[in-house]
C-alpha cells in the first residue's frame, strides 16, 4: 500500500490568527479529515480500498508564529499558466490571514537559492502582485539546471526563511524532495511545501494540475486555426504540435473538444509511417475522402521514430526528436513521391499556449490551491504538495507524486472517444 503520510516539523504550540467572519466559523480541519483514494464500490474491496488522503485547509493550532515566520517562493522548470495566480494567492494568504510581512520571492527558480548567481529576492507584499494573475509567465522568472542541495539550504539559513513553496514540475519536485531531506540531516525546522506545475496534466494522484484547463483552451483555438488552414486548400492538411512530452492528454482533449480533428497522436500509442495501415496511406486515405485532413501530435508522440542521441536539456531531461517537423517532411515526401498536391500548413503553438494568462477556472482552482499550501506549512506539514483529490484539496508526500506519471491509458475510455470522435484507426502499425 502508498504511504501517504505527510511529515510534520513538529507539535502545533500556537493559536490560528484566522478568526470566524460574521457567524461564519473558520472550517478547521483535523488530521482525521481524511478523502478516500478510490471512488468505486470495486476499489472499496482491493488492495488500496481504506487508503485516504488527509484533507487540506486551516488548522486551529499550528506550527509557526505569524509574526517571526519568514516565507519563501520560488517557480521552477517551464512556464505554464496561473504560476502568477499562485505567487498572488501564496502572498495575499501569507499578508491578510496569517499576518506574515516577510515573503520573498527567489528569482529565476533554484537559481535564485544560490547566491554565487547574485539573483537578489524581491520582498513581495500584497499591492506589489494585485494585477500579477493579469499576466502570463511568472514574474519571479524560472530556469532549469541541477543547483546543489546544501547551497540552496544554507541560503534558507542565512535568510532564516521558515517556509519555501516551491511551484514546479516533476524535476522541481524532486528537488524539493532532496532540500527537504537536507533539512531534516540539518535538524532544522523549515517547511517545504510544493505546488505541482504541469502543463500536461501528467501528476498522479491529482484530479487535474493547475494552468491545463487554460492550456488545453488555448488550444482548442490552434486547432481551429490548423482546421481552417486546412479546409482552405486543396488537399489541405493542419498539422497541429501540441505539449506533452509523456502524456497526451492536452492533444486528446483538444481533439474531442474541437471534433474536426482527424488524427491524435499521442506518447502513448505507437504508430509506423510507413506500410498498408502505417499513417501516411490512413492520410492519404482520408484526403481521399475528406478533401483535407488536421493532425494534432503531441510532441513526445513517435519517438521510436527516431534514433536516440542522448542529448539532454540543463536539467538532464532527455530531448526529444521534433516529431512535428517529422511528420511535416515525411507527409511532403510521400505526397511528392506519388505527384498528389497536397497543402500542409504547420502549426507549433507551443509557447503561445504555455504562456497565456490563466483563464478564471483555473484563477480560482490557483487561489484555493495557494490557500491550501500557507495552511498546511503553517501547521509544520513538510516535504509535501497540495493537490485536488475527488474534488477535494488534499496534502500528498512529495516522494509520492513523483515516483510515476499519470498516462492516457490506451484502453481508457478517454481514448476509446479520441478514436471515435477522429475516426483514426485504432492501430497504425
Ligand atoms: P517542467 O514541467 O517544465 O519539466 P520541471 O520542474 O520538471 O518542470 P526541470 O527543468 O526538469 O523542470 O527541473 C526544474 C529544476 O529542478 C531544475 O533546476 C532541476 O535541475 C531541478 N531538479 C530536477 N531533478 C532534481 C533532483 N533529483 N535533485 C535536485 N534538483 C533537481
Ligand atoms: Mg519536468
Amino acid at each position: 500500500m502508498l504511504n501517504v503520510d505527510i511529515s510534520s516539523l513538529g507539535p502545533c504550540l500556537f493559536r490560528s490568527p484566522l478568526h470566524q467572519i460574521g457567524s461564519v466559523q473558520v472550517p478547521y480541519k483535523t488530521e482525521a479529515d481524511r478523502i478516500l483514494y478510490t471512488n468505486s464500490v470495486q476499489g472499496l474491496q482491493g488492495e488500496n480500498g481504506t487508503l485516504s488522503f488527509e484533507e487540506a485547509g486551516p488548522r486551529e493550532q499550528i506550527f509557526f508564529d505569524p509574526p517571526r515566520t519568514t516565507v519563501g517562493i520560488v517557480t521552477c522548470g517551464g512556464l505554464c499558466p496561473g504560476l502568477n495566480d499562485i505567487i498572488r494567492g501564496i502572498v495575499n494568504q501569507c499578508y491578510r490571514q496569517y499576518g506574515i510581512t516577510r515573503v520573498y520571492g527567489f528569482r529565476y527558480g533554484y537559481e535564485g537559492l544560490v547566491q554565487r548567481y547574485g539573483h537578489t529576492p524581491i520582498m513581495l507584499r500584497p499591492e506589489s502582485v494585485s494585477q500579477i494573475h493579469n499576466f502570463g509567465g511568472t514574474i519571479l522568472g524560472s530556469s532549469r539546471g541541477q543547483q546543489p542541495i546544501g547551497d540552496m539550504v544554507d541560503t534558507l539559513e542565512d535568510m532564516s526563511v521558515d517556509i519555501l513553496f516551491v511551484i514546479g514540475g516533476d524535476g522541481t519536485l524532486r528537488g524539493a524532495s532532496e532540500i527537504a531531506k537536507e533539512i531534516a540531516r540539518r535538524g532544522l525546522r523549515k517547511a517545504i511545501v510544493g505546488i505541482p506545475k504541469t502543463i500536461d496534466n501528467d501528476i498522479m494522484y491529482l484530479d487535474k494540475s493547475f494552468g491545463f484547463e487554460t492550456a488545453f483552451a488555448e488550444a482548442v483555438n490552434a486547432v481551429k486555426c490548423a482546421y481552417t488552414e486546412a479546409c482552405g486548400a486543396v488537399n489541405g492538411i493542419g498539422l497541429l504540435k501540441l505539449m506533452g512530452r509523456d502524456s497526451g492528454f492536452i492533444a486528446c482533449y483538444a481533439a474531442l473538444a474541437g471534433s474536426n480533428v482527424d488524427f491524435v497522436l499521442i506518447p502513448e500509442v505507437s504508430f509506423a509511417m510507413e506500410g498498408t495501415t502505417g499513417l501516411l496511406e490512413a492520410l492519404r486515405y482520408r484526403l481521399a475522402k475528406r478533401g483535407s485532413a488536421v493532425i494534432v501530435v503531441a510532441e513526445g508522440a513517435g519517438q521510436e521514430l527516431f534514433q536516440a542521441d542522448g542529448a539532454t536539456d540543463a536539467s538532464g531531461n532527455k530531448r526529444y526528436g521534433d516529431i512535428g517537423l517529422h511528420l511535416k517532411d515525411q507527409i511532403n515526401a510521400f505526397f511528392k513521391a506519388r505527384r498528389m498536391e497536397v497543402n500542409l500548413k504547420y502549426i507549433d503553438p507551443s509557447y503561445i499556449v504555455r504562456s497565456v494568462p490563466a483563464n478564471p477556472q483555473d484563477n480560482v482552482y490557483c487561489s484555493r490551491l495557494a490557500q491550501s499550501a500557507v495552511h498546511a506549512a503553517m501547521a509544520g506539514k513538510t516535504s509535501m504538495l497540495v493537490g485536488r483529490w475527488h474534488n477535494s484539496f488534499v496534502h500528498l508526500p512529495l516522494d509520492m507524486v513523483t515516483h510515476g506519471r499519470r498516462k492516457v491509458d490506451p484502453h481508457s475510455e478517454l481514448w476509446h472517444a479520441v478514436l471515435e470522435s477522429t475516426g483514426q484507426p485504432a492501430m497504425m502499425t
